[in-house]
Order: structure tokens, then C-alpha cells, then sequence
């Protein structure tokens, strides 16, 4: 079942960013596209507009012997937002879901601010399917339903008063 999850998020993803030319989502090899750009633009002399766009958005940081490329910084001393393709977004919303213990979005998205491209959507997406959270909502509609009557003998007994 786990590995379902895994294929149909992506699929949800793939047709989110096939269904909005604006959307933020990076396939891989856009992500990996974006990185060569980069580093053209950054060695040739006569840059176009469209490499002078790449130089002030991307940057690339050197994790040991892995490339990533992040939002361009003010300077060097600032903490790096990272750029995410579609590829990799499973494992990291996932690991941001468990260690805020299937925590609900506002939770997540504080959690997954250190990456520039997975949006709220992203995370909603990623929420709505996760079977531990839908049975956690079933149980809470459940509890709601018994719920109700106390509350309503609550009211008219406050009425009296
Ligand atoms: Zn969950």
C-alpha cells in the first residue's frame, strides 16, 4: 500500500504541473536542465536575458560530492532554500509527515520551509492520501456525532438558569 502512495502522488503532481505552464513543480530533468544553465550562464562573458533570469533566481551549493541547486542568496551566511523535483518529493513531504506525527499542514509546511518549491497544495495533496490520516478523520467525525447531544443538553440546561 505504501508504495501506492508513492505512484499515485506523483501522478497527481505530474498532472498538476502538465495542467499549469506557471507551476512551480520541477520534473528531474528540468531540475538538472536548470543546474547546467546555470553554470553556462556563469561562464560566459555576453549573458542573455534568459541567463541573466537563471543567475538571479538559482544558485547551486556542493553538499559533499552532490549538487543542489537553491534559491540565489544575499549572501553566503544565509540558510539555503532548496529546489525539490517531483522525483524526490515523496521521501521528503513523507519525512516531514512522520516526525511531526502525521501532522496537519501548518505543521508541515513549518517543517518543509527550507524548500522553495513544495507548496501548501503539494502538502494537502500528500495528506489526503495518507491512510493513517484518513482513519484519524473518521474517528473524529465518529466522536463528533456522540458528542453532540451532550452539548445540546449543555445549552438548554444553561437556558434554565
Ligand atoms: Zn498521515
Amino acid at each position: 500500500m505504501a508504495e501506492l502512495m508513492d505512484v499515485r502522488f506523483k501522478e497527481l503532481l505530474l498532472a498538476k504541473k502538465v495542467s499549469d505552464t506557471k507551476s512551480v513543480l520541477m520534473l528531474k530533468e528540468e531540475y538538472f536542465q536548470t543546474m547546467d544553465e546555470l553554470k553556462e550562464a556563469c561562464s560566459v562573458k555576453l549573458k542573455t536575458a534568459r541567463q541573466y533570469y537563471i543567475l538571479g533566481r538559482y544558485e547551486i551549493l556542493q553538499c559533499g560530492d552532490v549538487e543542489k541547486l537553491i534559491r540565489k542568496r544575499a549572501n553566503f551566511a544565509e540558510e539555503p532554500i532548496y529546489f525539490v523535483n517531483i522525483d524526490e518529493m515523496y521521501d521528503i513531504i513523507k519525512r516531514a509527515h512522520i516526525s511531526t506525527g502525521h501532522g496537519g499542514r501548518d505543521k508541515m509546511v513549518t517543517f518543509l520551509s527550507r524548500y522553495a518549491n513544495i507548496t501548501r497544495e503539494s502538502i494537502e495533496l500528500f495528506k489526503s492520501l495518507c491512510i493513517e490520516c484518513q482513519k484519524k478523520r473518521k474517528r473524529a467525525t465518529t466522536k463528533g456525532i456522540t458528542v453532540r447531544p451532550i452539548l445540546s443538553k449543555d445549552f438548554g440546561s444553561r437556558g434554565q438558569v
